[in-house]
């Protein structure tokens, strides 16, 4: 990089004139980055809270709760690894993909989900730590893997519907043993799929709800229907359904990137990863072209146990599109 340009205005890349699909596919990662950081202040704040702090409709990612502004969280952290992984492995590598988590769990992070927490320090195998702790907690619907789909939803979406669904189920049972959890990380990953080539992801709601397990169909197509909405929640949105279905809501709601954040966060609750999700299917809906530059000017991402590297918009671009590229090199019949 150059060092004349300080690290906070690290330039983003220019749009290539071609680039429709590129433009979405950095949307996708920088929008649930920025997202993440736009809800991060807000956490298990009221209703309204958003829309209190800046009444004039021009929010910022103004930090406060212990994050600094513009600051993104676990979620995005978490996000990233998935995506380092993936390129770097060449794939998917579930015991890979596992080991990192696990080593920035023990790197002290600000924040990270009990349920992820419990399961990445119980010292189980990666192939098992979840599953035991659904058998003890009975409860593991959590949000925390949808949270974190940004990445694996670019890399895996020019590999069509079916390998995307698969590679987003094993990702989310790596920390979530409820398949409730792994049935709507999968539709999100086919959602963020099909806004990525071009074509409106809410027409695509029911196509992919028919490729949902049958025993979780019908919740998850109360939740995503087109006359939900948040009031209609029968569960703090830290669950998994009242998470997705909001940020459907949100973007269905809304004409511009930056307003269906706005909503989402002014919903209240686990706010920065309701965001994060929005942030996921808005950028890839309407692209980083979108997002405005007061956030990518400020946002970052510490990456704890793994050098304390903070990355910057320029390096979640530089992600997005070498996820994207890798997406050319075929992965093995065995993980699709
Ligand atoms: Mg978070």
């Amino acid at each position: 990089m150059n060092p004349r340009v300080p690290r906070d205005r690290a330039p983003v890349p220019p749009v290539r004139p071609d680039g429709g699909r590129r433009d979405r596919v950095r949307g996708a990662v920088v929008g649930s980055a920025a997202g993440d950081a736009l809800g991060a202040p807000f956490e298990f704040g009221p209703p309204g809270a958003f829309s209190a702090r800046f009444p004039d409709g021009v929010g910022t990612l103004c930090g406060g709760g212990g994050w600094d502004p513009g600051e993104a969280t676990d979620d995005t952290q978490m996000a990233v690894l998935v995506g380092q992984s993936l390129v770097e492995c060449g794939g998917l590598e579930l015991p890979d993909v596992f080991a990192r988590f696990r080593r920035w769990a023990a790197g002290d992070p600000k924040d990270i989900g009990l349920q992820t927490e419990d399961v990445l320090t119980s010292g189980e195998p990666w192939d098992l730590a979840a599953a035991l702790h659904f058998q003890v907690n009975a409860r593991a619907a959590g949000n925390g893997s949808l949270m974190r789909a940004s990445t694996s939803a670019v890399y895996f979406a020019r590999r069509g519907r079916a390998a995307t669904m698969a590679a987003a189920r094993r990702l989310a049972a790596l920390t979530h043993g409820d398949r409730a959890a792994w049935e709507g990380t999968a539709v999100l990953h086919e959602l963020v799929r099909v806004a990525l080539g071009g074509a409106d992801p809410l027409a695509a709601v029911e196509a992919a709800l028919a490729e949902v397990h049958p025993d979780h169909r019908a919740r998850w197509a109360d939740v995503l229907a087109p006359g939900w909405h948040p009031d209609d929640a029968t569960e703090f949105n830290g669950a998994v359904w009242p998470c997705l279905g909001t940020a459907l809501w949100a973007l269905r709601t809304t004409t511009g990137f930056e307003g269906a954040l706005a909503a989402a966060v002014d919903v209240g609750g686990d706010t920065d990863t309701v965001a994060a999700v929005t942030g996921t299917l808005a950028g890839a809906v309407h692209g980083l072209g979108a997002v405005p530059e007061r956030w990518t000017r400020t946002l970052h991402v510490p990456l704890p146990g793994h050098g304390d590297r903070v990355l910057r918009t320029a390096d979640l671009v530089a992600l997005a599109d070498r996820l994207d590229e890798s997406a050319e090199i075929p992965i093995p019949d065995t993980y699709i």
